[in-house]
C-alpha cells in the first residue's frame, strides 16, 4: 500500500515560488501549501503602491506623462490604496504614513530619472499569463509588455527593492527569462528583451532571451517542481537560513530561532495585523 502524501501537492508554480522554495522550503510550506495568512511588511506594501502608480501612468496617453502625471497617479493609488488590507495591517501613524508616501514619491522621481514614460510604448499591464510545461501549470504577471522602436516586444520588471550582487544577478534574471518562457508559450513570439528596472538605486539589468535561458527556465522549473512534490509527499520541509529570515513572516515557528512548526497554523491567524492572501 502506498502512503498516502503527507501534504497536498500544488499543481501550478509562478518565479516568486520558485525563488520562495529554493530560498527556504519550510517558510514555502507556511505560505503556499498551509497557506497561513501573513503580517505584510512595509517594504512590499510600498512596492505595490509605485506598481499601482506606474501602472495608472501607462494607462494615460504616452504624450500625457509627464513628471507631474505620474505624482498624480501616485496620489490615486494612495487613495485606493486607503482601504486595501494590507496596508490597514501595517496600522501606521499620521507620521510613518507621511514617510510611506514620501518613500514612495522618491522610488517614483527614481523612475523618472532612468526613462521618459512619454516614450514607452506599452501594450500589456499587469498581464497574467499562464502555460503549462508537462503536468505543472506556470503563472505569472508581466508589470509591463512594449514594442521597441522596431516592434520588437520588452518584458519590463519593476523591483522596488535593492539591485542585486553581481553573485545573485543571473538568479534575479532567472525569474525574468520566466516571464519571458510565459510570452512566448502564450503569445507565440519570444521577447527580444527583458529588463529588471531597479528604482531604489535607479539601475537597470537586461538580459536577451535565447534558446538556452528558455531551456533552462523549463528545466529548473520542472526540477523545483520535483522537490516540492518530494517534500509534500515525505513531509520534509527543512528550514533553511538565509538573508530573508529576517523578512520571514514565520520565524517565531522555525525551529533555526527555537520555534515549533506545529503551532503555526494555530497562532498565524490569531496574530494582529494577519492578512489572508
Ligand atoms: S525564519 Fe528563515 S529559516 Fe526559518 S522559516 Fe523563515 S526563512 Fe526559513
Amino acid at each position: 500500500m502506498v502512503d498516502a502524501p503527507a501534504y497536498p501537492a500544488p499543481t501550478s508554480l509562478s518565479p516568486s515560488r520558485v525563488e520562495a522554495f529554493t530560498s527556504c522550503p519550510l517558510s514555502f510550506r507556511f505560505a503556499s501549501i498551509d497557506k497561513l495568512p501573513e503580517v505584510p511588511n512595509v517594504a512590499a506594501v510600498r512596492g505595490s503602491l509605485v506598481h499601482r502608480a506606474l501602472e495608472l501612468t501607462m494607462c494615460e496617453p504616452s504624450d500625457q506623462r509627464t513628471p507631474e502625471l505620474v505624482h498624480r497617479c501616485l496620489d490615486r493609488a494612495i487613495i485606493e490604496y486607503g482601504t486595501d488590507p494590507e496596508m490597514c495591517a501595517l496600522a501606521l501613524d499620521d507620521e510613518s504614513t507621511a514617510a510611506f508616501h514620501d518613500q514612495a514619491r522618491r522610488l517614483l522621481d527614481r523612475y523618472l530619472q532612468m526613462e521618459d514614460p512619454r516614450q514607452v510604448r506599452a501594450i500589456g499591464l499587469e498581464l497574467r499569463l499562464e502555460a503549462s510545461t508537462g503536468a505543472l501549470s506556470l503563472r505569472g504577471i508581466i508589470d509591463r509588455l512594449e514594442l521597441d522602436d522596431d516592434g520588437g516586444l520588452i518584458v519590463t520588471d519593476y523591483k522596488t527593492g535593492r539591485a542585486p550582487s553581481p553573485n545573485f544577478e543571473q538568479r534575479r534574471l532567472g525569474g525574468v527569462h520566466f516571464y519571458s518562457f510565459l510570452c512566448e508559450s502564450v503569445l507565440g513570439v519570444r521577447p527580444k528583451a527583458i529588463r529588471l528596472m531597479y528604482l531604489s538605486s535607479g539601475e537597470t539589468i537586461e538580459a536577451r532571451p535565447t534558446d538556452r535561458s528558455v531551456q533552462f527556465v523549463t528545466t529548473r522549473t520542472n526540477a523545483v517542481f520535483n522537490a516540492v512534490e518530494r517534500a509534500c509527499r515525505t513531509g520534509d520541509f527543512r528550514a533553511r537560513k538565509g538573508p530573508l529570515c529576517d523578512y520571514c513572516s514565520f520565524q517565531q515557528w522555525c525551529p533555526e530561532f527555537g520555534g515549533e512548526p506545529a503551532l503555526a497554523a494555530v497562532e498565524a491567524p490569531l496574530r494582529p495585523g494577519a492578512v489572508a492572501r
